[in-house]
């Protein structure tokens, strides 16, 4: 047996021993706790990396396809590239090329451009003349139509021209045997040719009997130096006209025109038998002075200054003036304004024969030159006929310059 006091401190040696050991373990046991938390923890960190080593590993096969289809897609672009490289050589030198031809063509175009130009002048200045040219051409046509026309007309004028001229030779035929065979120095020669129709006959009785032109011819004959024979003949003519023929020297009065102022007078103005006859004659002798100044104008081939049918006129009016015939210078314009009626109301034909003035202005002629040759005495004549003042003022000085022209014409022919 263990003495008791022994026991004791073994006791307590015992139970500090415990302690002590108590202590380590619990604090071996907390330490052990947390290598097994720090262990676990580190396990699925492990886990954690080992996974994620497994999922980079994939990523890193996936990359490394994806690199060799690179790489693939890369030789194949390069290629490509290098191919691209030399076509791009080939289309520079192509360019270079094209370059230099466009260059020349430049030139060509510019040269092009300049003769262009010129052929755009010219053609405007052809085209200019063209206008110009079809405008003359326009004009041509229309005046080559009225000429046409007017061809037309003088054709039908100059066949009856011709036609008239044969009936004028015949009519100096007829007369010739006529001719006063005792005219041997020449002179006028009167002759009244029988007319074939009857509604003529009387006008043909009537001035072979009066005898009026035989007293005409007669102091013409005692007056006038005429170097030849000159017929006058009264005739049946077919038209209402009077004429002189220079190539047959004769002076032609149609009965015809007689009858044509007998049917004016009578029916255009109504006058009386008697005045009609006195009209009648007026008028003949107005146109018989007319043919008569174309006749001397002829003989002695006077220089007329004008138109020869306005002079003609002047020496007809001047004749019947100086022979106190106003009377027969009033019937004239009254004929020549009767006419001109018609002319104005009818599709009256102006005769081609006829180079006269239009009976209007042969009116107021008539009536200008009756008041010009002595205004004083005429005024009235001017008033009652109507001749404008304008026209009026004029009158004198042109009856004074064909009064002197005349004179000085015909005085180298008279005789004395
Ligand atoms: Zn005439």
């Amino acid at each position: 047996m263990a003495n008791p006091k022994t026991s004791t401190v073994l006791t307590v040696i015992l139970a500090a021993v415990l302690a002590l050991v108590m202590g380590l373990y619990v604090q071996l046991n907390g330490e052990y706790s947390a290598a097994v938390s720090r262990y676990e923890a580190l396990y699925e960190d492990y886990s954690q990396l080992q996974s994620r080593y497994g999922e980079l590993e994939r990523s890193y096969s996936r990359l490394a396809e994806d690199y060799d289809q690179l790489r693939g897609r890369y030789e194949d672009l390069k290629k490509d590239y290098e191919d691209l490289r030399y076509r791009y050589g080939e289309l520079r030198q192509r360019y270079l090329n094209l370059s230099l031809k466009l260059n020349s063509t430049l030139v060509e175009l510019k040269e092009l451009n300049y003769v262009y130009g010129l052929l755009e002048r010219n053609y405007s200045r052809v085209r200019a003349e063209l206008d110009r040219l079809r405008a003359e051409y326009g004009d041509l046509a229309r005046r080559y139509t009225s000429l046409s026309r007017d061809y037309e007309t003088l054709s039908a004028s100059l066949e009856r021209a011709k036609a008239l001229i044969d009936e004028l030779s015949s009519l100096v035929d007829l007369a010739w045997p006529l001719y006063d065979e005792e005219l041997i120095t020449g002179g006028f020669n009167l002759a009244y040719l029988s007319p074939s129709s009857r509604d003529l006959y009387p006008f043909y009785e009537w001035l072979s009997d009066i005898g009026w032109y035989d007293a005409y011819v007669s102091v013409l004959n005692s007056t006038l130096k005429v170097p030849y024979r000159v017929g006058v003949l009264f005739a049946e003519c077919g038209v209402e006209n009077a004429f002189y023929s220079a190539e047959y020297r004769a002076i032609i009065m149609c009965y015809d025109l007689a009858r044509r102022f007998y049917g004016l007078f009578v029916d255009g103005a109504g006058l009386s038998e008697e005045d009609v006859a006195e009209a009648v004659l007026g008028s003949l002798d107005f146109v018989f002075f007319h043919e008569l100044a174309h006749a001397l104008i002829d003989i002695y081939d006077l220089p007329i200054t004008g138109r020869e049918e306005d002079a003609a006129d002047q020496f007809a009016t001047l004749i019947l003036l100086e022979a106190e015939r106003v009377d027969a210078l009033i019937y004239t314009s009254l004929w020549f304004l009767l006419e001109g009626d018609r002319y104005l109301s009818d599709l009256y034909e102006i005769p081609f024969w006829d180079e006269h003035s239009l009976e209007p202005q042969r009116y107021y002629n008539i009536v200008c030159w009756i008041y010009g040759s002595d205004p004083g005495s005429y005024e009235w004549i001017a008033d009652a006929l109507g001749l404008p003042g304008e026209r009026a003022g004029r009158c004198s000085d042109e009856y004074g310059q064909f009064y002197e022209s005349w004179n000085v014409l015909i005085a180298p022919y008279v005789v004395g």
